[in-house]
């Protein structure tokens, strides 16, 4: 039987996330074998393969994945949850779901995480992405040829995985700002 196959039977022949029957293949998390794979159908692997997700709304299905027998299923259910944690709905999930100590290092694995950095304002503040700063100091831009300006707000800025460094839009240009001249608004 291929793994296509065993998937399939363990799956009962639906998705393991939204339970559709339509077309379905599988997602591997890790090694071609039945406990690291997840039979998913077309609508869910186009949702995972694209960049961002384009129908939120549908992984509100998870909440049933979420409390599969299977930990691939649940794994796949969380990193999926965590990248939509801005949802409020996603994140309620994400407080319930229940994952043993081993599958929720198997899903971190497969997160960035974005804890590992801590980018601090020059008060201290520790930045996220999309905040709006200030700079408190006059920053000579290099390559642009401008100066920005002591007290120019940079909306919704970029965290970089540098702690001295952040990324935001200031005059139409894209630069790099030293996290220590800037304030958080
Ligand atoms: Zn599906």
């Amino acid at each position: 039987m291929s793994l296509q196959q065993k998937l399939e039977q363990r799956a009962n022949n639906q998705c393991e996330l939204c339970e559709s029957t339509e077309s379905l293949s599988y997602i591997s998390l890790k090694d071609e074998n039945v406990e690291e794979c997840v039979c998913v159908c077309s609508k869910c692997a186009d949702e995972i393969n694209s960049v961002e997700y384009k129908d939120i709304n549908h992984w509100r299905c998870l909440n049933g994945s979420m409390w599969s027998e299977h930990s691939a299923v649940k794994v796949l259910s969380y990193r999926i949850l965590h990248a939509l944690k801005s949802e409020s709905w996603a994140n309620e999930l994400l407080e319930q779901i229940y994952l043993e100590e081993d599958e929720l290092a198997w899903a971190k694995e497969g997160i960035k995480e974005e804890s590992d950095v801590v980018i601090k304002d020059s008060n201290g503040t520790i930045l996220s992405q999309g905040d709006s700063v200030t700079l408190i100091k006059d920053l000579v831009v290099k390559g642009a040829n401008f100066t920005a300006k002591r007290g120019t707000m940079v909306k919704n800025i970029s965290l970089t995985d540098d702690p001295k460094y952040i990324e935001g839009r200031v005059n139409g240009s894209h630069i790099v700002i030293i996290a220590a001249f800037v304030k958080k608004q």
